[in-house]
Formats: C-alpha cells, structure tokens, sequence
C-alpha cells in the first residue's frame, strides 16, 4: 500500500499532524493507500520553499525551463497506461477516459514546453524620439494550485505546466479524494529534473490547508478549480488580500437538438456527453433542449439507450459507467431524483442507487433521465454532477438559446442541426465559454481557452494561450537613449528638430 507523502522543498516529508487518511477505490471500497492530512505548518513550510526558489527559478531562462517540462511530458507518454490504470481505480473513471486525462496532460507539457520558447512580449513605437518601448511577461510568484478529483491529472497539469514554464513557483493542493495521481504527477516532475522547491505538494482538507493558502499572505496567485459554492468563498477571502484568483468552477450544460438534426449522431454524443465520467464533468450535458417535432422520438432513444449501459468497475473493458466519487456524491445525486419528482418531471429512466451484485461495493447510481423539465425547475438549474439529464422540450432556436442562457452557469453549451443559420445564430448568441456544432458538450482540446461566463468562473481562462495571462504580469519597460530630460505627454516633438 502507497503512503503519500508532503512534497516539500524536494523532499517527501511526514506532515505536522501525524495523520493519514485511506485512500478508497470509489467502485470496490479496496484501500488503495493512505494520505497526508497536511495543517498549517506544512503550508507555511511550503510558500517558504517555493518564495525560496522564486527567487532563482524565475531567472532561468524560459527554454530550460521548458526542457523540464517535456521531459514530464516524455515520462507522462511512457507511462500513459500505468498511470491509467491506477486513475480509473482511484476515482472510478474508465479506462479509456483515464488514459484521456493523462493525455491531456501529456499535450499541455509539449503546448506548454513549446512556449518556454515564446512568452511572446511586443516591442512598440515610443512616443519620443531615440527611446525604445517594450512590454515583456513577468512571473508573479508563488501560485496555489488547488484542484478537484474528477481530472486528477489533467486539471493540475492545466494550471502547474503554465504557472513553472513561466516562471513562477508552485503549492499544489490536490482534492483529498485523489492523492495517488497528484503524488504520481509530482514524482515525474522531480524525476524530470525540476529543482527542490519549485514545486511542492501539500496533501490535506480545503477547510485548513486550502484556507491556510487562501491567507498567506506569500502566495501571489490562487489557482482554483472546484465548486462555485467553495470558489465564492476562496474569491472572498484572496480577493480581500488582493491575490490574483484565479476561478474554474461549475456547469449546467445544456445541448440543443434542432428538428432537422441527425438523431443517430444526437443519441451516440449525448449519451457519451451525459453518462461519461458517469455525469462528473464540469461540461457533462445535464440539459437537452428538444425541439418539439422531435422531442418523443429524442426521448425514447435515449431512455432505451441509457437503460442497457453497464455499469461496473471502470477497469473491466464491458463496463460504460464507472461509480460516483464517494457516498456524498451518491446521496446528493438521490436527494435531486427526489426533487425532480417532486417537482412534477417524469422519470424515465434510472433513478436508483444500483446495488446488483458486485455494484453493492462501490458508489453506483444508474444513468437517469427526467423528460417534461421545465426551465424552472431545481434540477434545470442546479449542478447535480451526476448521471442525470433533464430533457426540456422547446418550439424555436430563439427559445433554446434563451433556456440555454437563463442559468447561472455558462461553461459549455451545444447545438446539433444541419441548417447553417441555426449554427451560426447559436455560435453568436449562446452564453457560454466554449460552444460545440454537432458534437455533445465535452472534449475541450489544450490549445484553446477553456472556461466559462457568469458564475463559471471569474473572467480568466484556462490552457491555450489564455492561460500566459493567468500566470504572467506585464511590464512595460522604456528605455530613452537621447542623453536628456524627454517627457511624454508635455514636451512637443518638433519634426525639424529630429537629426
Ligand atoms: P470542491 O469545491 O468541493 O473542491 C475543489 C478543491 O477545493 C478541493 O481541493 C478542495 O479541498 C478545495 N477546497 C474546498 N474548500 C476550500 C476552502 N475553503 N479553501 C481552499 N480550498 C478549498 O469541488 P469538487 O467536489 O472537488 O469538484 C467538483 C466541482 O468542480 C464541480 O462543481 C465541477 O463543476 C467543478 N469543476 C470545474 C471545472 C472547470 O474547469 N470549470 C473542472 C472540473 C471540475
């Protein structure tokens, strides 16, 4: 059995509390390992190592920092399936979704890599004459990075890689749920060759060693992906000290399906964007918005469908849906069938905790569907992050995209039509971070900005370039090389007068 360490100042290290937490195979209740339950000290010693190392990280040069990155992303390819293997065990995924994760990973290490030979600044015209002006990124210092459980790989991946190659230095605090893949991920780093306290990990609770982040005051940059319920909190207390907050937080994604769409492709990308990850994606669809000449016909497929998926350990090659997290997620997932019933939505499919045979030993909940939502409802609007689709039925595009809009959320949003219009009228008009045509709400690829509008987040961007404006500031240098007092904005520049 696996015991996880504290990762601090390159060394792995006992935490202050003495305490261990069991680390528990979401599908079979097995004990996989056992987990530091890191306190305040622990952080403290960890912001002192990574403001420490600041101080000479940021000074090498971004191309060999960069180098340490690919090497991450080297050793990450070599061991894709292993890793894999031991995700889907840590926190129920299938497989072919885990080795996804580690792929994603693995494409921001060689995306982030490439820009350590970039970090593009701009040089441009001063104002005065013989002065030179340029704007060039800085690192901002140390960044927490604290993440969820649902990717254990990928999200931390998402905001380490861009923070390092930048130059800042780094806590990572991963979910308590998955700390094999956040030791795993950490050991590759100091395998690569990443100097001692550029990267640290501190295992524990938010409530203490999130919160103990969140107020020191040498941490620069909170990073932060979860619940829109703890990331109001986190903005609240690190907006107060003037922290960068960095936010990623909820969905309530919803696809639209047009009359004139193709339902075989509708029936195979909802299927897979609502029950994939059994529904415990941020961008997870949880609302099909059906237009009425098809709506029956959208309903019945997808109940038939969803009833014959399997369910079972994310390991096994026959199974489609892998278990919930842990039991909070499962009675939280029963307490909104409940309210969809009580709500006056008609169950159609699932709505059960599934407790055949071997299922009785993990977190299992059979893929639901209500049909007859209306926009109103809780569980048309609330974040379930579950195996459960709300179907609404719509008359017009117009009305879709006005359901689609009226949510707190705006992360992910699709359309499936063939009518060109109603593509381009849904890319304008639908509030959402990233927008799908024909293609359910998930599968973001690394190079382009990933996040959401309203309270999805707080107006920053993950991956792709966007990331750079998270993890750098600008400076604006200016240098005058005309040997006398030129000031901008009072003194004339003459035309004549220029040699
Ligand atoms: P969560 O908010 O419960 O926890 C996320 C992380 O925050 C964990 O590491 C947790 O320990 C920490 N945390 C909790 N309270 C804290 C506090 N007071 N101070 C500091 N840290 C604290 O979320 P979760 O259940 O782990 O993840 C599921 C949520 O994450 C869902 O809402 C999902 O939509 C969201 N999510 C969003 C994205 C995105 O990119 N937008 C991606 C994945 C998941």
């Amino acid at each position: 059995m696996t015991v996880y360490r504290n990762y601090i100042n390159g060394r792995w290290t006992e935490p202050r509390s003495g305490r261990y937490v069991d680390n528990v195979n979401p599908a079979t209740g097995e004990v996989l390992g056992r987990a530091a339950v890191g306190t305040e000290e622990d952080v403290a010693e960890a912001v002192a190592a990574a403001k420490a190392a600041f101080a000479r990280w940021r000074k090498v040069p971004a191309p060999r920092r960069a180098e340490i990155l690919y090497r991450v992303g080297e050793l990450l390819r070599e061991r894709k399936e292993e890793l894999a293997r031991k995700m889907t065990q840590e926190m129920g995924k299938v497989l072919p979704e885990a080795r996804g994760d580690v792929q994603e990973g693995i494409d921001m290490a060689y995306y982030m890599a490439g820009e350590g030979r970039r970090l593009l600044g701009y040089t441009t015209p001063a104002e005065m004459p013989d002065k030179f002006a340029m704007a060039v990124r800085e690192p901002i210092g140390v960044v927490a990075a604290i993440t969820p459980w649902n990717f254990p790989m990928a999200i931390p991946t998402w905001k380490i890689m861009p923070a390092l190659v930048a130059g800042n230095t780094v806590v990572f605090k991963p979910a308590t749920d998955t700390p094999w893949m956040a030791y795993e991920l950490v050991r590759i780093f100091e395998e690569a060759g990443l100097p001692p306290g550029v990267l640290n990990l501190v295992y524990g609770p938010g409530e203490t060693v999130g919160e103990a982040l969140l107020r020191h005051p040498d941490v620069h940059l909170i990073s932060f992906t979860g619940s829109v319920e703890s990331g109001r909190h986190v903005n609240q207390v690190a907006g107060a000290q003037l922290k960068r907050v960095h936010l990623e937080l909820g969905g309530k994604n919803a696809v639209i399906v047009m009359d004139d769409a193709d339902l075989d492709l509708v029936e195979q990308a909802v299927t897979w964007s609502a029950f994939g990850t059994t529904g415990q994606r941020c961008t997870a669809t949880s609302r099909l918005l059906v237009h009425e000449a098809v709506y029956d016909q959208v309903v019945e497929r997808l109940a038939a469908r969803a009833a014959k998926l399997r369910l079972g350990n994310g390991l096994d090659p026959q199974t489609d849906v892998g278990p919930l997290i842990n039991g909070r997620a499962l009675e939280k997932v029963a307490y909104y069938v409940d309210v969809g019933q009580e709500e006056g939505a008609r169950l159609v499919v699932g709505g059960r905790p599934a407790t055949e045979g071997e299922l009785a030993r993990g977190f299992f909940f059979q893929p639901t569907i209500f049909a007859d939502v209306t926009p109103d409802m809780r569980i048309a609007n609330e974040e379930i992050f579950g195996p459960v689709l709300a179907i609404i039925k719509v008359r017009s595009l117009e009305e879709a995209i006005a359901i689609n809009n009226g949510v707190q959320y705006g992360l992910s949003s699709a359309i499936f039509t063939r009518d060109v219009r109603n593509a381009f009228v849904a890319m304008r008009d639908l509030a959402t971070g990233i927008c799908y045509v024909n293609h359910g709400t998930i599968g973001a690829e690394i190079h382009l900005p990933f996040g959401g509008m309203r309270a999805t987040g707080n107006g920053h961007r993950e991956a792709g370039l966007a990331a750079l404006e998270v993890y750098t500031e600008w400076k604006a240098i200016y240098v005058d090389f005309s040997g006398r007092l030129q000031r901008a904005q009072i003194d004339e520049v003459k035309i004549e007068d220029i040699g």
